[in-house]
């Protein structure tokens, strides 16, 4: 079976030949300590090999701006490379038998298990977050291999009697072919396996670009899919600068070899994709950007409240698509809340470098990150809104911003509808409960929304009314692998994780089954 998956000519560009397998490490040159060495790679990995690329870009830790190292900066030409790799590997890979499929992805799980420590410590350093938030990201991540390990077992097809006697007829599940996984730097393990577990257990192949960011994770990834026994070109990386990102992505999503487009990140760039997906009719899945409202009832617990929403807002310093991004809070409750949620946030959390013990604030992505939150808050002062606390950016650092408390918020302001992506929490004052679901459903985005009350009928029509793909309830935590996770308008398309997870990744073929 290898040979089935050598790289072979049929046009795909020549790339310098390279070491298969277990290249030579190179080490990132002024990598903080305490960064593992065996997992640190920079170059790309394309049908089984770490391949060098003629430039390369930094990577910096967000926290200090330290150099971590110089990554390949793949061109076109690696892309394309990666793309034949891919399709290559799909002639083989889509007949291994799903158990064995299985096997292999339940043992990339356990090596990230194994390696969870030391995932978390690349995590933090390209990204930021805290060394317990990544090591969190690493098990979520690592649950969707094994996740998918188990669903790759369950896939099944139909026999449907037909009108006629001698007739039957079958659906078979077959999978899409090779997909292009193109993710973002807020989750930069999570949102690899939520994809290229479904798809990887579905018989596709894949070919990942991950963000400019955070490639150090996706190519750990592959460092470990590959001690896994993953055979070449099943999971390729083609990392690359920002600069290059279009011309990239243009050539992953227009190639005739791909099949499928699976893109996490903003909405407008999904709709980049979606041009090249409609061009030659490829399958999508997008995971876009969110808006979520939090919205507090006169008849909530206002304690579990402020729980749940500092739990949903400040994950990740506010980084994530699912992060509360207006709090609709209604007038009998609004100022208990708002001494409480307060009172919380003083007393919860602390702003640092992800590496110092109990920091529970890392540093924004970049300082455009940094500049759109002081942008939101400017704009909603400057309309008459109320600093209850923070309000500028945090002294620790240039990408550091204080976790900010405003009031008196109201529609026109920025920040009640643009997703600010920042520790930033806007709380608007309502009085029924027609006028929150109206604000909340007035946004053009619908991933997740969150509401506190104990009034089970109101429970029940808020629940069916909001426009959103996923709900809390009296809960500000909602992502598990076992759950769907998708939304509805310009928040995407296609659901990821759970049962339906990895019907993303497969297509339905009716047999005729005649002559009986
Ligand atoms: P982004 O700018 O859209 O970038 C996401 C990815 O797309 C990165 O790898 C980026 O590369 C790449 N990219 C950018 N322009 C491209 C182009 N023209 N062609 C091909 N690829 C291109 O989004 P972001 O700012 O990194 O991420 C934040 C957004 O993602 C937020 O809106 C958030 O809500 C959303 N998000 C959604 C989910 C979800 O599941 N729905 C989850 C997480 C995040 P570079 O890094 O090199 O620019």
């Amino acid at each position: 079976m290898a040979a089935c998956f050598r790289l072979r000519g049929c046009g795909a560009p020549r790339l310098p030949p390279a070491p298969r397998g277990r290249a030579p490490l190179r080490r990132l040159a002024g990598a903080p300590a305490g960064l593992p060495a065996a997992l640190l790679r920079t170059d790309g990995f394309v049908g089984g090999r770490w391949r060098p690329a003629a430039a390369t870009f930094p990577v910096h830790d967000p926290a200090t701006g330290a150099a971590l190292g110089q990554v390949a900066d793949c061109g076109v030409a690696e892309a394309r490379a990666a793309v034949r790799a891919a399709s290559e590997a799909f002639r083989s890979w889509r007949g291994v038998p799903a158990k064995e499929r299985s096997s292999l992805l339940r043992k990339w799980y356990d090596l990230m298990i194994q390696n969870q420590d030391d995932l978390a410590r690349i995590i933090t350093a390209e990204n930021g977050k805290p060394l317990k938030e990544a090591q969190g990201e690493v098990l979520y991540s690592a649950l969707f291999l094994e996740w998918f390990s188990e669903e790759a077992r369950r896939v099944y097809g139909d026999v449907i009697g037909g009108p006629a006697r001698d007739r039957r007829g079958l659906v078979l599940k077959q999978p899409v072919g090779v997909a292009v996984v193109i993710t973002p730097w807020n989750f930069p393990s999570a949102m690899i396996t939520r994809k290229v577990g479904a798809a990887l257990a579905a018989g596709c192949t894949v070919v990942v670009k991950p963000a400019e960011d955070t490639p150090l994770s996706a190519l750990a990834l592959a460092e470990l899919a590959d001690q896994a026994g993953i055979p070449p070109g099943v999971y390729n990386v083609v990392p690359c600068s920002r600069q290059k990102a279009k011309e990239v992505g243009e050539a992953l999503c227009t190639d005739p070899l791909v099949s499928k487009i699976s893109f996490t990140g903003s909405t407008a760039t999904g709709k980049i994709l979606l041009h090249y997906a409609a061009d030659s009719v490829k399958r999508v899945s997008m995971e876009l950007g969110g808006h979520a409202p939090f919205i507090v009832f006169d008849s909530a617990d206002v304690d579990r409240a402020v729980a749940g929403a500092l739990a949903s807002k400040f994950r990740n310093s506010g980084q994530t698509c699912v992060c509360s991004n207006r709090f609709l809070v209604q007038r009998g409750i609004h100022d208990s809340f708002v001494k409480k949620f307060g009172e919380a946030m003083e007393r919860s959390l602390r702003v640092g470098n992800g590496f110092e013990e109990g920091t529970t604030q890392g540093p924004l992505i970049n300082e455009k990150a940094v500049e759109k939150v002081e942008k939101h808050v400017s704009d909603a002062v400057s309309k008459g809104a109320t600093v209850v606390m923070g309000g500028k950016r945090h002294q620790f650092g240039k990408n550091f911003f204080e976790p900010t408390l405003l009031t008196e918020v109201t529609q026109g302001m920025l920040c009640a509808h643009e997703e600010t992506f920042g520790p930033l929490a806007p709380v608007i004052k309502f009085d029924t409960e027609e006028e929150a679901v109206a604000i909340a459903n007035a946004a053009d985005v619908g991933l997740a929304g969150y509401f506190y009350s104990r009034d089970p009928a109101q429970i029940w029509r808020v629940a069916e009314q909001l426009e959103v793909g996923m709900v809390g309830v009296n809960e500000g935590l909602i992502s598990t692998v076992e759950c769907p996770f998708g939304g509805v308008k310009q928040s995407g398309l296609g659901r990821e994780g759970s049962k339906y997870g990895i019907d993303e990744y497969l297509e339905l073929k009716y047999v005729c089954y005649g002559g009986l």
